[in-house]
């Protein structure tokens, strides 16, 4: 069963970056609003992530790291209204099987924290431990006994890059939560988590952009679209500023960004592509999360009337109108 949870980890975790956005999905479904991600050697040697979410129960311990032990789908129904942003069960086993595992936990109902050691798949050792609510996961060794699939990892400073793009996008995807991340023992990016979007834009992506911010919004029944895009004077030769989350989740959708891109054609600018940064709040039966193992891909029952409200509230707003 362990071959299989190292192969199966091969779909969904291939690289420290990987590790990270598991982990910190987890940590933001735990509840918690401060968010710690220290990395050493790219994450390949070393990933820390402690948050001050729900913390995990006594009884849950091994279990978690069981393949499909995910607490968040009990019916099938429940698959159809997924608000969670994990609900597989398969990072924490596809981890543990490939890595060196440490886990520090405790719930503000427990008296004393535990501590778990689990190691290619294998348990190590349980204790309690005194410890601060909420969890820490450090991850070491990466691939450590999967030689052939880190071969294919880039250098330390590639995978280092990786992991601050992702720390960008889930702290622009969460201004509520105050995101902290350390490299190599220095402080690359810290949020306030203060709920202000326009602030974590200006920490993120400097003051070029957020000068020439707009501010965009609109919704109906079933959507609603909150959020800034920028001026098309400070557009882009590629699709990196071109950001969206769906219900809180960063995804890509060749449908959102024909919308926002048909949206500014008729503008002139310099390069084709804009800065956007939307929030999109979707009623979760009306999307489909489950298309790719990363998670990356979505696809809309109502791709049409998504598209519309998209690409007028887009154009309202850099023509100066209120929609
Ligand atoms: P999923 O997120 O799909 O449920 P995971 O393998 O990522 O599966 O996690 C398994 C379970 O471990 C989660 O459902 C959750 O109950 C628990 N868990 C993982 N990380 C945390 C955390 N940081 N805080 C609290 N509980 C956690
Ligand atoms: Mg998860």
């Amino acid at each position: 069963d362990n071959t299989i949870n190292q192969i199966a980890a091969g779909e969904v975790i291939e690289r420290p970056a990987a590790v990270v956005k598991e982990l910190v999905e987890n940590a933001i479904d735990a509840g918690a609003n401060a968010i710690t991600v220290e990395i050493k050697e790219g994450g390949i040697s070393f990933i820390r992530i402690t948050d001050n979410g729900s913390g995990i129960e006594e009884e849950d311990m091994p279990l978690v790291f069981l393949r499909h032990s995910t607490s968040k789908i009990r019916t099938a129904e429940d698959l159809l209204r997924v608000t969670s942003l994990g609900f597989r069960g398969e990072a924490l086993s596809s981890i543990a099987a490939i890595s060196q595992v440490e886990l520090v936990t405790k719930t503000s109902e427990s008296f004393t924290g535990l501590r778990y050691l689990i190691a290619g798949g294998e348990e190590k050792s349980l204790e309690y431990i005194g410890c601060p609510n909420g969890t820490t996961f450090i991850i070491r060794n990466l691939f450590y006994n999967t030689p052939a699939r880190k071969k294919f990892l880039k250098s330390p400073v590639t995978e280092a890059g990786y992991i601050g793009d992702l720390m960008e996008r889930l702290a622009v995807s969460h201004p509520d939560i105050s995101f902290k991340f350390i490299n190599n023992g220095q402080i690359k990016l810290h949020t306030a988590g203060n709920n202000n979007l326009k602030d974590i834009i200006y920490n993120v992506y400097g003051r070029d952009i957020t000068a020439n911010l707009l501010l965009t919004e609109s919704s109906n029944e079933q959507i609603s679209i909150e959020g800034y895009i920028a001026k098309p004077l400070v557009s882009r030769g590629n699709r990196n500023y071109e950001n969206y989350y769906i219900n809180g989740r960063y995804v890509k959708s060749s449908l959102i960004s024909k919308a926002i891109e048909e949206a500014y054609r008729p503008f002139i600018m310099l390069h084709r592509y804009p800065f956007t940064s939307l929030h999109i709040r979707i009623k979760s039966e009306l999307i489909d999360v489950n298309v790719h193992p990363a998670k990356l891909e979505i696809r809309f029952k109502n791709g049409e009337e998504l598209y519309q409200l998209l690409y007028h509230t887009i154009k309202s707003t850099l023509e100066g109108k209120e929609m």
